[in-house]
């Protein structure tokens, strides 16, 4: 008999974590593992706005994919993914090559919803990856420049559209970036400006009510302009329409409205419901028996009919049963039901104060802040084990400023 193949696309939260339970578990020669990843570094997508704000070394946001693996386990392969026949159970990449499998966990994480508003796909900054929150930061670096020329104040002028929890965290990074920034191109503080447009009536729609009063004073003492219960209907390069008619002139809108599945899940003919692909207790496909998907992709339900939002705890967990389901799929042993145990959320607003609750107790400020930063090492832990820890921690690499 052939050695099953296992194929899981996407090197991220949900993807990352699996292998490594795959690694753990399966025997010498019990399967032939490949993931497969756009990119051959994985980024830690819940610390991208600090790419975004240049406010964390490139090295503490990415990793190395294949120091991250027992290559003699799991076999790494650098590449794009761009549709799957469940047929013939082949993955085809962008470069043409097809990939053979019997098992598959589709991991391609999320896209950006920009909800057809005008202009905001072509003008408006993603927070989805590392190329694209870089390329926020390059763009302010030249906005600085360009005002040193012709003192247009519309370069200064930072907008985020969305006060949920990732238009929080960019906010509160932008917040650190900006005295250094304007010390690099000697401009006063005084000449930026950073908007925050909301379309809810507060910041952080969902959370305590604590948590939304900290957070719009933290920005009010910051000089955040804060604009809630206001929509963006359009923007272009040098500008961005507001529901109420005004112009407000920036060439820096960072969107992050909200996210979807990745957009190349549409196009594979599974059960699609939001742009993610419906799944079971099992973490399978809806109807398939040799078909995972977790994360952000996937649309887990819970038992009161809601579902799971995208998060990276989420994703974490789910990559927790499904490499043990993979195995028993493998080995025709019984599957085990995903069962979500929410831990809590917390919000960082720059690297001095963060919002949230954890374990059912309310958080703020600094001691909030430090428990943002457990648990982020606890995520490099579960990769890496504590050389990871100590090894991210001790990477010296200077934020941009
Ligand atoms: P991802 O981590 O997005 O990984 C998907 C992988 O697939 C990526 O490596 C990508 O390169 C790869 N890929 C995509 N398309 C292709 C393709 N066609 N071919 C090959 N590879 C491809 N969640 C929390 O729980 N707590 C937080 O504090 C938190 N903070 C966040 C802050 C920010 C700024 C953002 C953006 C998100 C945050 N999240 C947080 C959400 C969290 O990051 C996501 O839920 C999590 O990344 C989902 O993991 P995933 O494995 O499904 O996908």
């Amino acid at each position: 008999m052939q050695t099953p193949k296992v194929v899981i696309l996407g090197a991220g939260y949900g993807g990352l974590i699996t292998s490594r339970q795959l690694e753990k578990t399966l025997r010498n020669g019990e399967a032939q593992v490949t993931l497969i990843n756009k990119h051959d570094y994985h980024y830690i997508s819940t610390q991208l706005h600090k790419t975004g704000a240049g406010t964390a070394p490139d090295e503490k946001i990415t990793l190395h994919i294949p120091d991250l693996l027992k290559r003699d386990k799991i076999q790494f392969k650098k590449g794009t993914v761009q549709g799957v026949d469940f047929t013939s159970k082949k993955v085809q990449l962008e470069s043409g090559e097809f990939i053979d499998y019997d098992y598959l966990l589709i991991g391609l994480g999320f896209d950006v919803s920009t909800f057809g508003i005008p202009g905001v796909e072509e003008n408006a900054f993603k927070i989805k990856s590392f190329r694209s929150t870089k390329a926020i930061y390059n763009h302010m670096l030249r906005q600085f420049a360009a005002y040193k020329e012709d003192l247009d104040p519309s370069r200064l002028t930072f907008a985020v559209a969305g006060a949920g929890f990732t238009g929080i965290e960019m906010i509160g990074e932008l917040i650190e970036a900006m005295p250094k920034l304007c010390l690099k191109y000697d401009i006063p503080v005084s000449a930026t400006k950073i908007i925050n447009i909301e379309a809810s009536a507060s910041v952080l729609p969902g959370f305590d009510k604590e948590a939304i009063e900290f957070t719009e004073s933290y920005f009010k003492k910051n000089g955040v302009e804060l604009m809630t219960a206001t929509k963006i209907i359009e923007c272009s390069p040098t500008s961005i329409t507001l529901d109420s008619g005004e112009e407000l002139p920036s060439r820096t809108l960072i969107w992050s409205g909200g996210v979807r599945g990745n957009t190349l899940l549409e196009k594979l003919e599974l059960p699609i419901s939001k742009g993610r692909i419906i799944i079971d207790k099992f973490l399978r496909v809806k109807g398939m028996e040799n078909v995972f998907c977790i994360g952000d992709a996937a649309l887990f339900m819970k038992d009161d009919g809601t579902p799971l939002p995208p998060t990276a705890q989420v994703a974490i967990q789910q990559a927790e049963v499904c490499g043990p389901n993979l195995i028993a799929s493998l080995r025709g042993e019984q599957l085990k039901a995903f069962e979500y145990h929410h831990k809590g959320t917390v919000a960082s607003i720059g690297n001095k104060a963060a919002v949230g609750k954890v374990f059912g107790l309310k958080i703020s400020g600094l001691f909030a802040a430090l428990m943002k930063q457990v648990i982020e090492a606890r995520y490099l832990f579960v990769l890496g084990g504590p050389g990871l820890v100590i090894k991210q921690f001790l990477k010296i690499g200077k934020p941009h400023s």
